[in-house]
């Protein structure tokens, strides 16, 4: 049997005819959730300010027993695009200790903050996975070893084959995604097989084998 195609985030809604796709659709609190399908819940560092923080922590502990809620995200740290360090530090503890609590994996946005991500990995100990992820030697380097994913789509793909770093991601932590992007899941895998050379079946199954490790889910 052929292993499904994985698309580990998305924010678009799930086409309910591909059912040989898992999608792990990521909601913020201002969403609309279609908890019939598999979701994660988050507030996106964009939208963080010193007004949501703990209303936005009692919405998303409210949700997250939901069956399909499988994931915290997307949440992180964003220090080019939102300039208020602390109350975006104040919320990622709060919620990296929430899934710690709930055993829960968490869907990472992280743009020029890795130092500080690095320091709150010991508050939690579920799988992180990174997302939109630009793999680059010196970030590889202080991530190895942690309990951590590496999900890229397109534009990271792209990047990733021009820097010559695609293959610094070690296989057994991949995930690929469509984020909020127009292309399809399948046009992903392709992409990432024809730059790396890996079969779109092997990819498949590597992808499949990556999610059950983290996901307890049928
Ligand atoms: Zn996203």
């Amino acid at each position: 049997m052929d292993c499904i195609l994985i698309d580990i985030h998305t924010h678009h809604a799930i086409n309910t005819e591909e059912r040989d796709i898992l999608t792990l659709s990521s909601y913020s609190i201002y969403d609309t959730i279609d908890e019939s399908s598999y979701f994660s819940l988050g507030i996106h560092p964009w939208d963080i300010d010193n007004h949501v923080t703990d209303c936005a922590l009692f919405l998303i502990q409210n949700r997250i027993h939901s069956p399909n809620c499988i994931a915290i995200g997307e949440i992180g740290l964003d220090y080019v695009k939102n300039k208020n360090r602390e109350a975006q530090m104040y919320l990622f503890k709060s919620l990296l200790e929430m899934a710690n609590k709930n055993e829960m994996p968490v869907l990472l946005h992280v743009v020029k903050a890795y130092h500080d991500l690095l320091r709150f990995k010991s508050l939690n100990s579920t799988p992180w996975i990174i997302h939109a992820f630009k793999p680059k030697g010196s970030i590889m380097k202080s991530l190895e070893n942690m309990n951590i994913y590496f999900s890229l789509g397109v534009r990271e793909i792209l990047w990733a084959s021009k820097m010559d770093t695609l293959q610094l991601v070690p296989l057994d932590r991949l995930f690929l995604e469509t984020d909020n992007s127009e292309n399809d899941i399948l046009s992903v895998y392709e992409l990432y097989s024809a730059k790396s050379g890996i079969a779109v079946n092997s990819l498949k199954k590597i992808i499949f084998e990556n999610f059950y490790k983290i996901f307890t889910v049928k």
